[in-house]
């Protein structure tokens, strides 16, 4: 039978979505001597940003087998247990968005049944009172989970706030070191095999060609090969997602670092602060729209909580996504792939889920219909339901002004008006099976966002009242005591710094 393995991968960029790739595919690929090759151009920057992540980054971290210590203290990282929303839902209101599970059910009642039930009567803490992420990070504590039953400590959900050039430079390293060949140079030709119409080879600034069986396009927002040579098409959403524009900047660090990304709302968007350990990023994210960039960068430099450290740079988007992350023999991840704002931190994680998708279909030369089409959709599906909770931030506000009332003026996809409407009844919270954010985000940003259920769910009627507030005050001082006995956040990295030593 002939042979139609893939034999070599080329991969076009080397900003954080082409090392990704590289290290996770020369990890996943050994021993079936596929060759991969990056190339990445020394003129053409990274976007340099991307630096708040979500809990499974620490998969990819393990599945690749390194030392979280060790990462950790390369990247110059900081532990992350949530997003603080300062001012979101109206001025001088703040919630939390906590990592993690919700509490424990009492029989088949979730969580969020009972614990409605005494909210509406008045008789509940807030959520954050039972989510051992959100009282840790809002009292500057972090510890990773213990193994021991019965406590809340074995539940600690986290992720990291890295140096985003760093990590793409650890990642880097560590593909190099699996065998990757990196080639400096920049892309300036795309050869399509005149049959077929796939990419046979890029050509470089040098005149050197490039050729490959699988291409994976991670040259940016541009997209190179998925757009620029194969014309895929881009869906724009930016009927739904009013940004489209950020201003970054660096300032000095905090004493002690939050283990929390920061965000607060601002006239005509919303503002980060991710702490690093060397130093804060920062950013406005902003319709363009609704502010002269002038304003946003005025704002943005007096609400740094330290000395500003950098120019701040200005950085352009589209909301929206490729219509097919896959097409023929070429992959986009990244940017390249397409880009839903950083409310959520959900850039690194969907391209974690290309990688990962592609590995699970990953083809021969013929290139099976059925695996592409596949891909595209559960791709599709990804971008679609973080679209959706991304849409519920913006629109569920009580905040004035031109932006915001723009916002409350979008109109929902479907999707997302069953789960509000679902909520609204009930309480209940719509999740399907794979989908990325648990019933804790939906809870905590709809009841922070003040939706308020008409109702409760009629079957907790059937627990005894002293029962459920036996298991909450039982849940709530449990987490309490687990707080008290858990490290300082910066206390808590040094310790492992010196472990290292
Ligand atoms: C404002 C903002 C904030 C963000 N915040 C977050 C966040 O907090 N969390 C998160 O998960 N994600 C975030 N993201 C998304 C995240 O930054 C990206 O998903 C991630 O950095 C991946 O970028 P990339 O590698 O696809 O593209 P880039 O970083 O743009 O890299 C493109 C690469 O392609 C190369 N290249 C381009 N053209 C050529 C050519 N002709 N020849 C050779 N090489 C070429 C470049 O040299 C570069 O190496 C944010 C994005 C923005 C815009």
């Amino acid at each position: 039978m002939n042979d139609r393995r893939i034999r070599n991968i080329a991969i076009v960029g080397g900003g954080t979505a082409g090392w990704m790739a590289a290290a996770s595919l020369a990890k996943s690929l050994q021993g079936l001597s596929i060759q991969i090759r990056l190339v990445e151009s020394a003129h053409i920057g990274t976007v340099g940003v991307g630096e708040a992540t979500i809990p499974p980054i620490m998969d990819f971290i393990r599945q690749l087998g390194i030392a979280e210590d060790d990462l950790v203290r390369d990247v110059k990282a900081t532990y992350k247990l949530g997003i603080g929303y300062r001012d979101w839902t109206r001025p001088g209101h703040f919630y939390f968005h906590p990592f993690g599970p919700t509490g424990p059910g009492i029989g088949n009642i979730p969580f969020q049944a009972y614990w409605l039930k005494m909210f509406l009567e008045g008789r509940a803490a807030p959520l954050e009172d039972y989510s051992i992420q959100a009282m840790a990070a809002i009292r500057g504590r972090f510890a990773k989970p213990v193994h021991a039953p019965n406590t809340p400590l074995n539940k600690i959900s986290y992720a990291l706030h890295f140096d985003a050039s760093r990590f793409a430079q650890y990642l880097r390293e560590f593909a190099v070191g699996l065998g990757v060949q990196r080639t400096v140079g920049e892309v300036r030709g795309v050869a399509l095999n005149d049959h077929s119409g796939y990419v046979e080879s890029v050509t470089l600034a040098s005149g050197e060609s490039v050729a490959a069986d699988l291409f994976i396009d991670c040259s940016g927002f541009r997209g190179l090969l998925i757009e620029e040579a194969l014309h895929t098409g881009y869906e724009d959403w930016s009927s739904w997602l009013p940004c489209d524009r950020a201003l970054v900047v660096h300032s000095e660090p905090a004493t002690a670092p939050a283990p929390y990304t920061l965000v607060t709302a601002r006239e005509a968007g919303w503002q980060w602060r991710i702490p690093l350990q060397h130093r804060n990023g920062n950013g406005y994210v902003y319709g363009s729209e609704f502010i002269a960039d002038d304003r946003a960068r005025d704002t943005l430099l007096t609400n740094l909580d330290g000395r500003q450290l950098s120019e701040p740079m200005t950085l352009r988007f589209a909301p929206g996504r490729r219509r097919k992350a896959w097409s023929r023999n070429v992959v986009a991840l990244g940017l390249a792939a397409g880009f839903l704002e950083p409310l959520e931190a959900t850039g690194i994680y969907l391209i974690q889920r290309g990688i990962a998708m592609l590995l699970r279909f990953f083809p021969d030369r013929d290139f099976a219909v059925a695996d592409i089409e596949r891909y595209n959709r559960v791709l599709e599906s990804e971008f679609q339901r973080v679209r959706d909770f991304l849409l519920l931030h913006y629109t569920q506000t009580e905040r004035g002004g031109a932006f915001w009332e723009h916002c409350r003026s979008i109109p929902l996809t479907d999707t997302l008006l069953e789960k509000i409407e679902l909520f609204r009844s009930h309480g209940r919270i719509l999740r399907e099976e794979t989908e990325l954010f648990p019933v804790l985000s939906w809870l905590c940003v709809m009841i922070g966002q003040n939706i308020i259920p008409r109702r409760y769910d009629p079957l907790v009627d059937g627990l005894e009242q002293a029962k459920i507030s036996a298991r909450l005050q039982e849940l709530r001082s449990g987490i309490e005591r687990s707080v008290e006995s858990m490290p300082g956040h910066w206390d808590f990295i040094q310790a492992a710094h010196a472990r290292q030593i």
